[in-house]
């Protein structure tokens, strides 16, 4: 077996791009693998997020966003970055909630006026009791994936064109097994497949608290994209999010096997025609997603980043790997941050 002693991420969305930029940046030789497939990093809403929507109720998550997001800016345009989100209230209960926790985040938002919802064009029904421009960005994610990409290479991280690099477990160590390399073990592997990630582990006979959950979503084709990113943040909490292939409309939560896709169809549908009557409900296309998470947690948790040298509570002992599950592709960085903390410890 060829020895290279090389730090390998498994995985090209936003997870692998950031910690392998993250690495290079601490001077590892780097190599990023793909797979071609398309994960959540290229199929998602967009929303770059301040941390505004989680702030009263997942303090946790809210502030890392909060405080990792800038992190993107060099790699977002300028006109992207002088766009907003909008957060409107069906009633003034849930307001004072969401302000306080604004600001003891220090997030700013913005009051805005019934008059200048009308002047940008943003009709809402009913019309809301409180609106408020957030700092949160909607985002071209293919585009700044493949720019996030560049940097990486600028960093030199090497990306194979092989795209079948498959781990192997040989005692508590992985290996890979690589059609140009043969098979080498890496100094250390880090799992940034998403939520294949629960299944490889599987594979590989390695413990671990991941279970893989579906996230329906609707896409509202055509000449959209000029709706603001907006999110009701009560009521039934529905997110509207401007993306290249149309407007992505979401509410929360997320969906066991076996899935009602008509009910969820209907949710989504119902839902958009009583808060946007202007847009065409009855041409939303219904999506899905997967995100794979701890079995024991509330949906939504923050970066999950386990070193499986000295692992936790649930999850198998493993010499050189490393898991990493950002959340959100927002926080990204935040865990690229654990993910190199860990190596370094390792090295
Ligand atoms: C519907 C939806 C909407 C979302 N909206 C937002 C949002 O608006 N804002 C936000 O911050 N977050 C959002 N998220 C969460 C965010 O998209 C994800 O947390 C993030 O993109 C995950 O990145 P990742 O790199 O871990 O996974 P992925 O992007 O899924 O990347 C994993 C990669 O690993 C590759 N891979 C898998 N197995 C192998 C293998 N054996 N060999 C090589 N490569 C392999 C896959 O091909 C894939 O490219 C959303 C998630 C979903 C599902």
């Amino acid at each position: 077996m060829r020895i290279a002693p090389e730090t390998v991420v498994l995985g090209t969305g936003f997870a692998g791009l950031t910690s392998a930029v993250r690495l290079a940046e601490d001077g590892h030789r780097v190599r990023c693998h793909g797979d071609g497939a398309v994960g959540a990093s290229q199929q998602n809403f967009g929303q770059l997020h301040s941390g505004a929507v989680y702030a009263p109720v997942l303090p946790e998550v809210a502030a890392a966003c909060w405080q990792h997001r800038s992190r993107w800016f060099g790699l977002l345009d300028a006109e992207t970055l002088r766009s907003h989100g909008l957060a409107l209230f069906t009633n003034h209960r849930e307001v004072e909630r969401y302000t306080l926790a604004w600001s003891s985040l220090g997030i700013p938002v913005r009051p805005m006026p019934a008059a200048e919802l009308d002047h940008i064009g943003i009709h809402p029904n009913p019309a809301p009791a409180a609106a408020f421009a957030l700092p949160d960005i909607s985002v071209n994610v293919m585009a700044l994936q493949a720019r996030t990409q560049a940097h990486a290479v600028g960093l030199g991280v090497i990306f194979p064109l092989s795209e079948s690099c498959v781990p192997v477990l040989s005692g508590n160590e992985v290996v890979l097994r690589d059609p140009s390399l043969g098979y080498y073990r890496p100094s250390t592997l880090v799992l940034a497949a998403g939520h294949r990630t629960a299944g490889l582990l599987d594979l590989l006979g390695i413990q671990h608290p991941l279970a893989v959950s579906r996230l329906p979503y609707g896409v509202l084709e055509g000449p959209n994209r000029q709706h603001l990113l907006t999110y009701w943040l009560d009521g039934d909490m529905l997110a509207l999010s401007p993306q290249p292939n149309g407007l992505h409309v979401a509410l929360p939560g997320r969906v066991a096997d076996p899935v009602d896709e008509s009910k969820e169809h209907y949710r989504l549908a119902a839902s958009l025609s009583r808060r946007w009557p202007a847009l065409p409900a009855e041409k939303l296309r219904l999506k899905w997603g997967h995100v794979a998470e701890p079995a024991s947690v509330q949906p939504d948790p923050s970066a999950l980043v386990v070193d499986l040298s000295n692992p936790s509570p649930g999850w198998g002992q493993v010499a050189n790997l490393v898991v990493c599950l950002p959340g959100k592709w927002t926080t990204a960085w935040h865990a690229a941050d654990q993910v190199a903390q860990a190596v370094a410890a390792s090295g």
